[in-house]
């Protein structure tokens, strides 16, 4: 028998499971049951799709055995079984990036990281809540050697070879003093039911059960085995027949979510191509959604048969946080991840189901919106992301997209938004780069303040990204205000007049002279109120917002586009500016001007220093 130790992180999860105050350690069932079934759905996929498999048995069944008196209950499965090698990598290190994510968001913090066991389930470890030592005995399919792994889940594991006489695995758990409540057949049954009811294949419990004995007047304990959950592939059944609960627990089996969901969309198409799709939205977005290496949440199936649960190809990477089910009758059972990813029925019913997503998204915004900004709060961004990278969508997505506006509380739709366009408005406006509040301050605001126009705030750090390539909602142009080019809306404004007067040129032209080429131009301003000055950049130039982002990403070699700086002609120290004779005072405030204009964008100055000394210099003056 040869001894391994495990993997660093798993001890860490170990170490948590057995002392973290968990409230539900039923889900070690759930877990277990879950493994079983896809170890099943391995087998009966190679044994349809591998020619060295085809002669295999496959007699799928899950059996639960029930010893109370020793306090031992067995998961046994005819799936795919492991080998040695299997297990030594499967059970004693952490492959998936789900669990990795999980140890990564601890907090230290006992009752918020069982918070999270619950959301999460950490897979057969989970066992260890309710075991003090775990015997695993598996035999692959296709290899005679069956092999035993036994573990109290401390100090490491053990591994020697053993008898089994079909494939699969069994699972051998003694409880400890928290799992001797899951020695009682009716808990067992309640378990399975809540979490597994809708597993494939059929799980059976064997126990003791009382019967009444009539002729001795007393009950007595008989061995008996019963088939404890409905096995149905469920989004085959007709809407009508199925409960909000059976959709729930449906959705708790495949998702490991301990929280209901927020809705589902059942869909049964059936003509030019047959499939079903049921999609559910998680109430809390999955805790990967903004990494990389995200765990897929719709599961492939032909013909009521498991092909694979992490195709990519499935959604568009923006609706990663949909769980559920994909079934079709049209895709070959050998289907690989190659075929997938050109395959036209599979494209079809990708466009089909996103479609369904977006429009169902927009039914339940109209007709429940209290219930849609839960949705919102949770998904508003990757719902932006879609703009970015399904053109195709881009209308329906930007019905679906909230936005926070100089105009309302809370959160408003685009729809909304052109209700309270004013008579003869032309555009759309939105202010990008930074922090809300930085944003609702910003001097460019002033004049849409004072003429009434209503402005979108984007504070997402993807709003400039993404919005930048957006420039019209319906047949109405959506436009940055901290972009050169002015409105049309603007344009009548008697400021804007003033461009072309004679008497700013000379001052226009110190100030550039003076601030030379750190600026692109120095013109008179028609969008500014009660601020002397602000910057604005060209259209098609990143914004000093952007720049930095993009900075800090480690794009260090992106040249800095120039900003050009506009004055407010009717504002106190332009019209004294205006009247003075170019001395050192004029190139202070010159230089003020423009600092703080780049300071109200959130744009840390080059020369804080010099900055100050010309403060102080201007102060003293004036005191
Ligand atoms: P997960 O199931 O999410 O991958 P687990 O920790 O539950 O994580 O299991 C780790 C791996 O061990 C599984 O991916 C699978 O390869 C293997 N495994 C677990 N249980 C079984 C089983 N009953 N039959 C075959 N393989 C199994």
């Amino acid at each position: 028998m040869s001894k391994r130790e495990f993997q660093t992180e798993v001890n860490q999860l170990l170490q948590l499971i057995v002392h973290s105050l968990y409230s539900h350690p039923e889900i070690f069932l759930r877990e277990l049951i879950s493994n079983a079934s896809d170890a099943l759905d391995k087998l009966r996929h190679l044994t349809l799709t591998e020619d060295a498999y085809k002669s295999l048995p496959f007699n799928p069944r899950i059996d639960l055995e029930l010893d109370e008196k020793n306090s031992t209950l067995t998961i046994a499965d005819t799936g795919i079984g492991m080998n040695e090698e299997d297990l030594i990598s499967h059970l004693g290190t952490i492959a998936r990036s789900g669990t990795k994510n999980f140890l990564a968001q601890l907090s230290g913090d006992a009752k918020k990281d069982s918070n999270l066991i619950g959301q999460f389930g950490v897979g057969f470890y989970s066992a260890f809540m309710v075991a003090d030592r775990i015997e695993v005995i598996s035999r692959k399919a296709g290899e005679d050697q069956a092999w035993r792994w036994i573990s109290d889940g401390k100090t490491g594991f053990e591994i020697e070879p053993a008898e089994r006489s079909v494939a699969g695995t069994t699972i051998l758990l003694h409880f400890n003093d928290e799992g001797k409540q899951y020695a009682n057949s009716w808990r067992l049954m309640e378990v399975v039911k809540k979490y597994s009811n809708h597993i494939a294949f059929p799980i059976f419990l064997t126990y003791d059960k009382s019967q009444w004995n009539e002729a001795e007047k007393k009950s007595d304990k008989v061995r008996t085995t019963e088939q404890v959950n409905a096995a149905s592939a469920l989004w085959r059944r007709p809407k009508s027949e199925l409960t909000d609960d059976d959709y729930k627990e449906l959705y708790k089996s495949i998702s490991g979510d301990s929280q209901d969901p927020l809705f589902w969309f059942h869909t049964r198409a059936e003509g030019n191509l047959d499939y079903t799709t049921l999609f559910y939205i998680p109430a809390k977005a999955p805790l990967d959604l903004y990494q990389a290496e995200y765990k897929v949440g719709v599961k492939l199936y032909v013909k009521r048969v498991f092909i694979m649960d992490d195709a990519k190809e499935l959604l568009p990477p923006y609706l990663r946080f949909v769980r559920g089910i994909i079934d079709s009758e049209d895709l070959p059972l050998n289907v690989s991840r190659e075929i997938l990813q050109q395959n036209r029925v599979l494209t079809s019913i990708r466009t089909a189901s996103v479609k369904k997503i977006l429009s169902e998204l927009k039914n339940i915004a109209e007709n429940q919106p209290e219930k849609y900004l839960e949705f919102i709060a949770e998904y508003n961004r990757p719902l932006k992301e879609g703009l970015y990278s399904d053109y195709a969508n881009r209308e329906l997505l930007l019905e679906l997209i909230r936005f926070k506006s100089t105009r309302v509380e809370g959160l408003t739709s685009l729809a909304d938004v052109k209700t309270r366009m004013n008579a003869g408005q032309k555009s759309l406006y939105y202010i990008t780069g930074g922090a809300e509040s930085l944003l609702r301050t910003s001097p460019l605001l002033e004049i849409y303040k004072k003429k009434d126009l209503e402005v979108l705030i984007l504070d997402d750090e993807v709003d400039e990204i993404v919005f930048s390539g957006v420039d019209k909602y319906g047949d109405i142009d959506l436009k940055a205000i901290n972009k050169a080019s002015t409105s049309d809306d603007l344009k009548d404004d008697t400021t804007a007049e003033v461009d072309n007067t004679e008497a700013l040129k000379p001052l226009l032209e110190k100030l550039k002279a003076t601030l030379g080429d750190r600026v692109k131009d120095v013109r008179a301003s028609v969008r500014l109120a009660d601020s002397p000055s602000c910057i604005v950049t060209d259209e098609e130039e990143p914004s000093p917002q952007l720049l930095q982002m993009l900075r800090a990403m480690g794009q260090k070699d992106i040249p800095t586009p120039k900003p050009t700086l506009e004055i407010n002609p009717d504002h106190e120290i332009v019209k004294k500016l205006l009247v003075r004779s170019d001395d050192a005072v004029t190139q202070d405030a010159a230089w003020l001007l423009f600092d703080q204009a780049l300071l109200m964008e959130g744009v840390p100055l080059q020369d804080p220093a010099t900055f100050v000394q010309r403060l102080n210099r201007v102060l003293t003056l004036s005191i």
